[in-house]
C-alpha cells in the first residue's frame, strides 16, 4: 500500500522533486524529468532513459557520470510525453547526439518514437535502443516483442559507461544492442501492488501461491505455482534462463537479482546465494553480479533474476565506474556543477516547415482553443458541481487546467512561426500533460489528432476538415475505449460527427457543419442523463448520475457549440 501523499495527482512529481533534493549532487530538476547536475565533456553522447515512475531506481535514480545523462519521469506506470522526453534529452545533449534508451512498452515506444524523430529534425541525431530482456513476455521467434524489465540496468550501464569513455554514438549504439541482445530475465510475484490513492491491489496472487513470469506493472503472467522454497525457486529460475542462453555466450555470466518491492534484502540473499551456487555447478564464472532493488514496481512483492552473458568488450563496460543516486561503482573523480542557467526554459522552436495555408489556418486555430477556453472559464464551477454528483467534482477545474495550457501552447507555437500541424499537436500535448484526470489525457490526444490528421498542406477543402473531426473522435475512443451508451463524451462525439459528415457530405459548408454537429451533440448530452455510467469515475456511483447529464458530453457540446459561433463570424474564405 502506498500511503505516504498529499494527492495521488501529484504524487509521482512530488517524488522526483524530493529524489532531487536529497541528491542535487547528482541531479538537477527539469520540466519532464531529471538531468545530471555536474558538467560532462562536451561531445560526450548523451543516453537519455526513462518510463513511468514507481519503478525507483529505474529511472532517475540512475543519472550520473558513467551511467545516464537524464531521465523523462511520466506519471506512475505511464509513459512520459513525447514534449516531456524531447525536454529532457535538450538538457542533456552535448553534441556528441542522443541515445534513448528504455523498456519495450506501447506507449513509451510512441512517445520516445515522436521525441526521437523532432530531435532529428532538429539536427540532434538520435538512436535508440529498446530493452527486452523478459523472457516470460513472448516467445524466442518473437523475441523483438519481449519487454524491458531489470535489464534496463544492464544495457544503461554498458551504454553509459561506452559514453563516459568517449565512444561515439555509432559505438554506444552498437554496444548497448548487443548488451541486450545477451541479456535474459525472468520475475516472480508473491503479491500485488497498490498504486497511490487506490483502494484496492492493481491484482493479487492467492497467499500459498506465486505468480511466474508476471511483468512490473501487473501484466499477466504465464502459470501460477505452490509457493516454492528458495532452493526450489532459485533452481527454477536458474534453469529456465539457462535454456535461453544466448548464442556465442561464454562461460561468464553477470547475475541480477533484483527486488520489486518489498522482499527484504535478506530474503533476496538467500536466494541469491543459492543462485550464484547453482550458477557455478553449471560451470559458469560469475562477474561483478548484483543482488538489491534495481527496476522496482510500487509496493510489489516479488523479485526478478537476470542473467547477463557478456563478451570482453561489453565486461569492461559493465566493469566501468559509474557514480547515481543509486547505483554506485569504482571511483570517478569529482565534477564540476554545471550552471543552472543552462537548464532553465529548454525553448521548443517549431520545426516542421509549414506551407501558407497551413499558417493562416494555424491562427484560426488558435482562436478556436481561445473560444473553447472562455466556455470552459464560464461553466467551470457547474461542470465541477455536475461531476462531483457521481464522480469527483474534479471537472472543471481539469479542463480549465488543459485548455489553458493548450491555448499557451498554441500561442507560443504560433508566435514562433509553426503551422496547423504544429499548433494543434503541441495544443493537444500540453492539455495531456496539464490537465489529469480521465478527460485530459483524452482531450489532449483528440486535439493532437486534429493536428495529425491536419498535416502541413498547400489548401484545404471541407473533406479535411470531416477527416479531422472523425480524427479526434476516433483518438477519444481509441484511447477510453468507451461504446454508445456507456455515458461519457463519446455518447456526443458519436452524433457530432455523424451530423457534421452528413451536412458537408451535403454540399454545406464547414461552418454550416460544425454549427449543425454542435446541435447533435447539445441534445445528444443532454439525453445522457437518462443514461447510467458504465465507463469512467462516475461508474460506482452510478445510481446518483441518473437524471443528470454527463460532464464530459456536456463541456464537449459547449466547446463544439463555441466553436461553431467563431466558425460562423469568420469570413468565408476559400475552401473553408
Ligand atoms: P476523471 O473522471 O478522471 O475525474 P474528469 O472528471 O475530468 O476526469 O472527466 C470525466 C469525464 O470524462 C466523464 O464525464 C466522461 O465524459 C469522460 N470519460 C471518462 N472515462 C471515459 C472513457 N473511457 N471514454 C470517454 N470518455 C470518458
Ligand atoms: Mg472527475
Amino acid at each position: 500500500m502506498t500511503k505516504i501523499f498529499d494527492d495521488p495527482a501529484t504524487f509521482a512529481d512530488e517524488a522526483i522533486d524530493g529524489l532531487v533534493a536529497a541528491n542535487r549532487r547528482y541531479l538537477a530538476r527539469v520540466d519532464g524529468g531529471v538531468v545530471r547536475s555536474t558538467q560532462s565533456p562536451a561531445r560526450q553522447v548523451a543516453l537519455v532513459i526513462g518510463g513511468g515512475s514507481g519503478h525507483y531506481p529505474a529511472f532517475a535514480g540512475l543519472v550520473g557520470p558513467g551511467l545516464a545523462a537524464g531521465s523523462a519521469c511520466g506519471n506512475i506506470f505511464a509513459s512520459p510525453s513525447a514534449g516531456q522526453i524531447y525536454r529532457v534529452a535538450k538538457a542533456a545533449e552535448l553534441g556528441g547526439g542522443v541515445l534513448l534508451s528504455y523498456g519495450n512498452y506501447a506507449g513509451d515506444v510512441l512517445h520516445f518514437g515522436q521525441a526521437q524523430e523532432k530531435l532529428n529534425r532538429e539536427g540532434i541525431q538520435t538512436r535508440t535502443v529498446l530493452v527486452t530482456d523478459d523472457i516470460a513476455s513472448a516467445s524466442r521467434d518473437e523475441i523483438e516483442k519481449r519487454r524491458g524489465i531489470a535489464g534496463d540496468l544492464i544495457v544503461f550501464k554498458v551504454a553509459g559507461a561506452a559514453a563516459e569513455a568517449g565512444l561515439d554514438l555509432d559505438q554506444v549504439e552498437r554496444l548497448a544492442r548487443r548488451a541486450n541482445d545477451r541479456t535474459r530475465s525472468l520475475g516472480v510475484a508473491f503479491d500485488g501492488c497498490t498504486l497511490p490513492g487506490a483502494a484496492e491491489p492493481l491484482f493479487s496472487v492467492p497467499s500459498d501461491k506465486f505468480s511466474l513470469g508476471l511483468g512490473i506493472h501487473g501484466e499477466p503472467g504465464i502459470s501460477e505455482h505452490a509457493m516454492p522454497t528458495a532452493s526450489e525457486l532459485a533452481k527454477l529460475l536458474v534453469e529456465r534462463l539457462l535454456q535461453e542462453r544466448p548464442d556465442g555466450a561464454s562461460n561468464r555470466v553477470v547475475p541480477i537479482l533484483n527486488g520489486l518491492g518489498t522482499v527484504k534484502y535478506e530474503e533476496l540473499f538467500v536466494l541469491y546465494g543459492k543462485v550464484e551456487k547453482l550458477l557455478a555447478d553449471a560451470g559458469l564464472e560469475i562477474i561483478e553480479p548484483e543482488c538489491g532493488e534495481l527496476v522496482t514496481s510500487l509496493d510489489m512483492s516479488g523479485l526478478s533474476l537476470t542473467l547477463f552473458w557478456p563478451d570482453d568488450e561489453l565486461e569492461k563496460y559493465w566493469s566501468a565506474p559509474a557514480d547515481t543516486p543509486a547505483y554506485r561503482k569504482g571511483n570517478l573523480e569529482a565534477r564540476q556543477f554545471r550552471d543552472p542557467a543552462s537548464l532553465a526554459d529548454i525553448e521548443e522552436a517549431p520545426v516542421l516547415e509549414a506551407s501558407a495555408a497551413s499558417m493562416a489556418l494555424a491562427s484560426t486555430a488558435v482562436e478556436a482553443l481561445k473560444a473553447a477556453q472562455a466556455v470552459v472559464v464560464e461553466h467551470e464551477e457547474a461542470l465541477g458541481q455536475l461531476d462531483a454528483l457521481a464522480g469527483d467534482g474534479d471537472h472543471g477545474i481539469g479542463m480549465r487546467r488543459g485548455v489553458d495550457a493548450a491555448v499557451a501552447a498554441a500561442e507560443k507555437a504560433l508566435d514562433a512561426g509553426a503551422g496547423l500541424e504544429e499548433v494543434l499537436s503541441t495544443a493537444g500535448e500540453q492539455w495531456a500533460e496539464r490537465a489529469g484526470g480521465t478527460s485530459g489525457a483524452l482531450w489532449g490526444a483528440a486535439v493532437s489528432a486534429l493536428g495529425d490528421a491536419l498535416g502541413n498542406k498547400d489548401s484545404y477543402a471541407a473533406d479535411d476538415a470531416s477527416g479531422a473531426v472523425r480524427a479526434f473522435v476516433d483518438a477519444i475512443i481509441a484511447l477510453g475505449k468507451a461504446e454508445a451508451g456507456d455515458k461519457t463524451m463519446v455518447d456526443a462525439l458519436l452524433p457530432y460527427v455523424a451530423a457534421f459528415t452528413e451536412a458537408v457530405d451535403g454540399g454545406a459548408g464547414v461552418a454550416q457543419g460544425l454549427q449543425s454537429a454542435a446541435q447533435s451533440a447539445t441534445l445528444a448530452a443532454e439525453a445522457t442523463a437518462e443514461l447510467s455510467p458504465k465507463k469512467g469515475r462516475a461508474r460506482p456511483l452510478a445510481e446518483k448520475s441518473v437524471g443528470h447529464p454527463d460532464p464530459g458530453a456536456v463541456s464537449f457540446s459547449l466547446i463544439a457549440t463555441a466553436v461553431a459561433g467563431l466558425a460562423a463570424s469568420l469570413k468565408p474564405t476559400s475552401g473553408e
